[in-house]
């Protein structure tokens, strides 16, 4: 019943490439039933949906949390994991065991937690080949690892001791139908916020997708880390309901969609926000509906302050004001140093702590009047050097030097440097306190650094430079000292970037352990032979127990 269920929301291509990959499956002996694994689901749903009563009956989650470890196949199953592969995906570039691609999915530059290669990396090209993959990996019990553009920032990706089948999503890149008058969009998982919005303009329709994380994340990682950006004070997150519906293959290689297509639904509890942020632990994404939104005009002006206090108490004015702000972003004097020394542009700014609006509104009028209405406030706050773009071109160049932080903090180290950006988010009110006492212990430690962050929504990263080890060593107490600052204002050790391995250790003090064994609980329900990205974002029991 519940299997019927499920394929009837598919769409009619998906729904028999799904029926094709059922037909020539081979039988597996460790993935339980549909039906089991829906009545387990169920009792999640229930689970989910009696939030309240939960902590009352946190006994059962506990045992199920606790489950026996998931056992893995060893390096023998997975060789023969890596052929059978071979023979399912027969053409010559599908499969790769080169070590350079190997490397290159398993250890990011991004991040400084250390990773391995992948024992294989596949890259599908539809729902059906995902399937494939992880009845292949049920069969050998081999840990699947997603990956889409490569841009997370806590290790979400990174490959193990363990190895496993790295899943790269880049060859899923199609763009399946634009909705113009219903404002979606529905697209495979390896397309780029960047190239749905330049779809969108060279067709000619006036929308676009909001989120803005890093500039080639794509819509599965994005979806998948429950990401935001600098338009976040004005669209929300990838929490909101910019994600309207998934297609999933979850861990037992059954393919699931979690919504229609209809703006709102409030049919049972959100399947879809399940898998919002869970780095791909349990389900591979394959196809999204996203949302779009009304591209209106905007523009650009700065403004510098006596210190970042007096910066954020005029964010909070303004946005209780109302007005058609799209991103509010603070920078401090050491940005401004690296920006102006980067050259990118020709601009040169005051070296001092400065706030960057992006002002947005249905005609020119009401750009004018939400400059007048925003420069009002930052003189109230004693911001001075107010500067308006004066047109397109400028408002341009100022963003994009907001946007240059990673390279201009890079360059600002010189040569040889690297730099570990962490990110923290607070209640807007407690952003100063935040900011100032992380300046405070920045300037003690002597690490150099640049500041950046989306105050609109009290959302804070710090760029932490370093050449030597013993500077990365410092730099990882910096780190540890600004989340445990941020979770004593009631905010979070992440506000967009995710938990990934970086900020594991950190998930039982920030929601308690009653909330992380419901998330484990389900992560083990739905994946009861840990293959979806192990190590990942839940903390192991041992923690828990403490
Ligand atoms: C310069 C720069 C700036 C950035 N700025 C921001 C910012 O402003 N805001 C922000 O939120 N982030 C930012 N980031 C971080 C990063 O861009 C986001 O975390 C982004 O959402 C990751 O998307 P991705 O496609 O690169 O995912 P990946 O890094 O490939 O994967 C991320 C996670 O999702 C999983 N995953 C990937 N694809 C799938 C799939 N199809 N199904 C299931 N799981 C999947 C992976 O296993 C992994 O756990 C920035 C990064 C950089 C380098």
């Amino acid at each position: 019943m519940l299997g019927r269920w499920t394929s009837s929301l598919l769409s009619r291509s998906s729904r028999s490439q799904y029926i094709r990959a059922i037909k020539h499956a081979r039988p597996i002996s460790t993935v339980s039933r549909p039906a089991t694994r829906y009545g387990q689901l169920a009792v999640v749903g229930s689970l989910l949906g009696l939030g309240g009563y939960y902590l009352g009956a946190l006994s059962h989650s506990t045992e199920l949390a606790g489950a026996a470890k998931p056992v893995y196949g060893t390096k023998e199953d997975f060789g023969r994991a890596i052929k059978d592969l071979k023979a399912v995906f027969p053409s010559e570039d599908a499969v790769s065991t080169n070590p350079d691609d190997l490397a290159a999915h398993g250890i990011s530059p991004n991040t400084w937690h250390p990773g391995l290669p992948h024992s294989v990396v596949v890259y599908p090209q539809s729902t059906e080949d995902v399937v494939k993959i992880v009845q292949v990996a049920n069969q050998y019990r081999m840990p699947v690892i997603p990956y889409s553009g490569g841009t997370s920032l806590e290790g979400h990706y990174l490959g193990g001791e363990l190895g496993g089948i790295c899943v790269d999503m880049s060859r899923m890149d199609k763009i399946l139908a634009i909705h113009e008058a219903d404002s979606d969009l529905v697209c495979q998982p390896g397309v780029g916020w960047m190239e749905i919005n330049e779809t969108l303009k060279d067709q000619g329709i006036p929308l676009f997708f909001p989120l803005d994380p890093g500039p080639t994340a794509t819509i599965g990682g994005m979806l998948s880390t429950g990401c935001s950006g600098t338009n976040a004070v004005r669209y929300g997150t990838a929490r909101g309901e910019w994600f309207l519906n998934a297609t999933i293959v979850l861990p037992s290689g059954e393919v699931i969609k979690t919504r229609r297509r209809s703006r709102k639904s409030s049919a049972g509890f959100d399947v879809t926000k399940l898998f919002i942020g869970a780095e791909g632990t349990l389900g591979i994404v394959t196809e999204v509906t996203v949302r779009l939104a009304p591209l209106l005009p905007t523009t650009v002006a700065i403004a510098q302050f006596p210190n970042v206090r007096k910066a954020t108490e005029a964010v909070v004015e303004i946005l209780n004001r109302g007005v058609g702000i799209q991103c509010i972003e603070l920078t401090d004097a050491a940005y401004m140093h690296a920006t102006n020394l980067y050259g990118a542009s020709e601009r040169k700014y005051e070296v001092a702590d400065h706030l960057f609006f992006k002002l947005q509104g249905p005609s020119a009028a009401s750009l004018k009047e939400t400059a007048r209405i925003v420069q009002e406030v930052v003189k109230k706050h004693g911001g001075s050097r107010w500067s308006l773009a004066k047109d397109a071109d400028e408002a341009e160049t100022m963003w994009t030097d907001r946007k240059n932080a990673l390279y201009s903090g890079l360059a600002y180290g010189g040569e040889g440097t690297k730099g570990w950006s962490t990110d923290v988010c607070v209640p807007i009110s407690q952003l100063p306190e935040l900011v100032y006492e992380t300046q405070q212990d920045l300037e003690r430690s002597g690490i150099k650094y640049t500041m950046v962050g989306h105050a609109g929504d009290g959302n804070f990263h710090a760029l932490m430079l370093f050449k030597t080890e013993e500077e990365l060593a410092t730099v990882r107490e910096l780190v540890h000292r600004m989340v445990e600052r941020a979770l004593a204002l009631d905010g979070t050790c992440t506000g967009e970037h995710g938990v990934g391995v970086g900020k594991k250790e950190f998930l039982v003090e920030e929601l308690g352990p009653g909330t992380v064994k419901l998330m484990k609980t389900i992560k083990k329900v739905i994946d009861p032979h840990g293959l979806f990205n192990p190590g990942k974002l839940y903390p192991d029991d041992d923690e828990l127990a403490h």
